[in-house]
């Protein structure tokens, strides 16, 4: 990797409307809370410049990754890479009477975009009302809930790969799994803008589904203290919150971070936790299930490589 003072500065010299922001705290950066600091962040305003960071972090050997809210990130406490936030720019959203489709900037949030079609009467993405990340980490994640997931109503979307081409692709073309798309496999591709198929349904009917998810999560996972969700994904026929309960783990600390009192599957920072601590308790979690009952757990929270 190049010295870091006049790699970051060819960076920012070329940046048309994005700006660079040196050593970020990434604790601010993510929904658990944790972290020290990366290289730098940009907070990206067009594609160009997105693209041109992009080039330069490949020619310099530096890593680079998008981020949304940071609702399933494991950030580590030094990254020496570039993190791409997008900006306004791309929390644009236009709905299309007509063919009852919506496209969304790929950096709007997930319940935003959830309101701004149940006030509109369309249905299809209120599961999406008690998911507190972007469309793009939705569209990454494959995000899911309430029996639906995101890749169900897409129709397209617009995204740069690996090269800097911007690409448009639809539904069809792109494969997604549980938790898993083309871009959550990758990792280099950046996700911009998507457009989804709805259909029409009374505005209160809609209403009332998002306030049933909304009071089952109030219900059923934790509140108040700062997680990024489920830890871990569910085995082929079974459910990670039961092993984990089952095992006995419910409560288990090491050090600041905490298995949920509420939902097993979720951990809790109580307050100063490291990333050190959630990574020991995520490998003391995957050895007891393998101990107890031979079934290997795969993380659902992605970590900075
Ligand atoms: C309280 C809570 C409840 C949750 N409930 C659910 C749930 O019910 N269902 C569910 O599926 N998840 C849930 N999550 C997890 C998380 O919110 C989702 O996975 C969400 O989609 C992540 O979006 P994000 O914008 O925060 O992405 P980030 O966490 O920032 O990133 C996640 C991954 O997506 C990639 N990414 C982000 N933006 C882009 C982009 N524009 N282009 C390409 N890649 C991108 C990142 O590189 C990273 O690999 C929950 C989290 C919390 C904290």
């Amino acid at each position: 990797m190049k010295s870091d003072p006049l790699f970051l500065e060819h960076l920012r010299l070329d940046l048309k409307q994005s700006t660079l922001s040196v050593r970020p705290p990434l604790s601010r950066l993510n929904t658990w809370k944790l972290g020290g600091t990366a290289l730098a962040l940009l907070n990206a305003e067009c594609e160009a410049d997105i693209c041109s960071t992009i080039g330069k972090c490949h020619l310099n050997g530096v890593p680079w990754r998008v981020i949304g809210k940071g609702s399933n990130l494991l950030m580590p406490e030094f990254w020496p890479g570039i993190l791409i936030r997008l900006g306004k720019k791309f929390r644009k959203f236009e709905i299309v009477d007509q063919d009852f489709s919506a496209t969304f900037g790929a950096g709007i949030a997930d319940a935003t975009a959830a309101l701004k079609l149940s006030h509109k009467g369309w249905s299809g993405l209120e599961f999406l009302i008690g998911i507190p990340g972007t469309i793009g980490g939705a569209i990454c994640m494959n995000a899911g809930a309430h029996g639906s997931q995101t890749c169900d109503f897409l129709h397209s979307v617009d995204w740069i790969d690996e090269q800097g081409n911007w690409r448009r692709s639809n539904r069809e073309e792109l494969y997604f799994a549980y938790r898993s798309s083309p871009f959550s496999t990758s990792k280099k591709r950046v996700v911009l803008m998507a457009k989804f198929s709805l259909c029409s349904r009374s505005p209160e009917e809609i209403r009332k589904k998002m306030a049933k998810f909304h009071t089952f999560r109030i219900e059923k996972q934790p509140q108040k203290l700062p997680n990024c969700g489920s830890v871990f994904r569910n085995p082929p026929n079974g459910i990670a919150a039961e092993l984990i309960e089952a095992s006995g783990l419910k409560g288990k600390t090491f050090g600041c971070m905490q298995i949920s009192k509420v939902h097993s599957n979720f951990m809790v920072n109580l307050g100063g936790a490291t990333s050190d601590d959630a990574l020991r308790l995520i490998e003391f979690v995957k050895d007891k299930i393998w101990i107890d009952h031979k079934i290997e757990l795969n993380t659902e929270v992605h970590t900075l490589t």
